[in-house]
């Protein structure tokens, strides 16, 4: 089953789409009439799946799912909204949506719709922490090379032995290799200025 959640000032919506997900892959685990008791809920069930009304009082729907978003960049939110324009379809792709639904809401082909949305949204975000650790990977690499490079002419020794040096500092007081070489760095370079 996957965890949803509805954030809808409106009564009757709830009520719709709640029984609209009787009998189908999603659970709904809470009901949210603001962005807010939204926040609240999602922290308190951690729901895969969001559907965001846009419109609601106290807090609206983009600001508290710019919120939740920060808290977990996994989670799909869905806006649900009766106007779509230019600036809020911009809007909504920084803050990161995995899609909208127009209203008045057609629960008849809601369920398919949504499931897709998600496995879409599911697939994009790990692609993207994939191609972030990458780059990490990348980027580590890039430093420890440099590092290696002033070991070397410090010490007049070779690659592998400055390598070596890198990997046993790290072991010895637990830290990351990167971050050992970049402290070879920046004191290479204090030395220099
Ligand atoms: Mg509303």
């Amino acid at each position: 089953m996957i965890k949803l959640l509805i954030a809808d000032d409106e009564t009757l919506i709830r009520m719709d789409l709640k029984s609209a997900f009787k009998g189908s892959c999603f659970q709904v685990v809470g009901e949210a009439q603001d962005g807010f008791s939204a926040i609240k809920l999602f922290k308190q069930f951690r729901p895969e799946v969001i559907l965001m009304d846009v419109k609601m009082p106290v807090m609206n729907g983009l600001d508290a799912s710019r919120i939740i978003l920060e808290l977990d960049a996994s989670v799909s939110i869905i806006l649900l909204t009766a106007y779509c324009n230019e600036d809020l379809m911009i809007e909504a792709r920084k803050i990161g949506f995995s899609g909208y639904i127009m209203k008045p809401i057609n629960s008849s082909n809601i369920i398919p719709t949504i499931e897709m949305m998600h496995r879409n949204f599911k697939n994009y975000h790990s692609a993207q922490c994939a191609l972030e650790k990458t780059q990490r990977r990348l980027d580590n690499r890039i430093v420890i090379d440099r590092a290696k490079g002033i070991l070397m002419k410090q010490k007049q020794c070779s690659e592998d032995e400055a390598y070596q040096e890198i990997k046993n500092v790290s072991k010895e007081r637990n830290f990351p290799m990167s971050e050992v070489a970049q402290l070879i760095i920046s004191n290479d370079q204090v030395k220099v200025t």
